[in-house]
């Protein structure tokens, strides 16, 4: 009989603990669906900005464009001009060519001042907008490195977990009815944590120091044991490294 709560307890414990590597991988699931949802918002924010720099430079570039059209035409306009000099027959003439030629110069010479300013900004935007591509890249690159790691932590976590579902299922036909539905009601008002393993006689579920007597039993394990305050069925663990009533080195 003794022997049999013994090994209940130790069934407990591992019931307990299977239900914990499951929730860990539940929790890592919703984790990684968290992070890459997080991950897209950002990119989607940063993408956004890199139109809007993207637009600027080819809006500018259109402004050069734009601008190198002018000076080609005051360009032609002096040409022509020019040409018209030999045509010239009086004073008169010759002063209105000279004004013509003048403020076509300078019409031509304030538009080559605008477009070197232009391009400058182009030159600007250009940089902000490689600066910004290589941001996103880096970006990327590390939002990859994370999700691929927490990938990795599942991948590893759901090797196991029809093993562990086996193992659950066989844990489960060896307790009573009774003690399998106790666990499960205090597992649901306690955060998943129906099984309680100490070395001390403070119960870590709930912080709250457990009698001197119920901690003898608790050792002896030959009674089913209850925290008094949190009401998570407590087993006693012996403390790693420490040597049991046996003698051996628990785990
Ligand atoms: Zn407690």
């Amino acid at each position: 009989m003794e022997r049999m709560v013994k090994q209940t307890l130790e069934n407990l414990v591992e019931l307990q603990r299977i239900d914990e590597a499951l929730r860990d991988l539940r929790e890592a699931r919703t984790r990684l669906a968290g992070i890459e949802k997080e991950n897209q918002e950002s990119l989607a924010v940063f993408d956004k900005m890199l139109s809007i720099v993207a637009d600027r430079i080819s809006e500018t570039a259109n402004f050069c464009r734009e601008k190198e059209d002018e000076i080609r035409d005051a360009e032609a306009n002096i040409s022509r001009s020019r040409a018209r000099m030999n045509t010239i027959q009086s004073q008169k003439e010759l002063t209105a060519l000279n004004k013509e030629l003048d403020n076509a110069r300078k019409s031509s010479q304030a538009r080559a001042e605008e477009l070197s300013k232009l391009q400058e900004q182009l030159k600007g935007v250009e940089v902000d907008h490689q600066r910004r591509t290589e941001e996103r890249n880096k970006l990327v690159q590390d939002m990859r490195a994370i999700e691929s790691k927490v990938r990795d932590e599942i991948t590893v976590k759901e090797a196991g977990v029809n093993e562990l579902q086996d193992r659950r299922k066989a844990l489960l036909g060896t307790l009573s009815r009774e003690l399998v539905s106790k666990y499960e009601r205090i597992s649901k008002g306690r955060n998943g944590q129906a099984v309680i393993a100490i070395s001390t006689e403070t119960c870590t579920g709930c912080n709250i120091a457990v009698p001197p007597q119920v901690f003898i039993r608790l050792m002896r394990m030959e009674t089913m044991e209850a925290c008094a305050n949190c009401s998570r069925i407590l087993v006693y663990r012996p403390a790693p490294g420490a040597k049991d009533e046996t003698g051996s080195l628990s785990e």
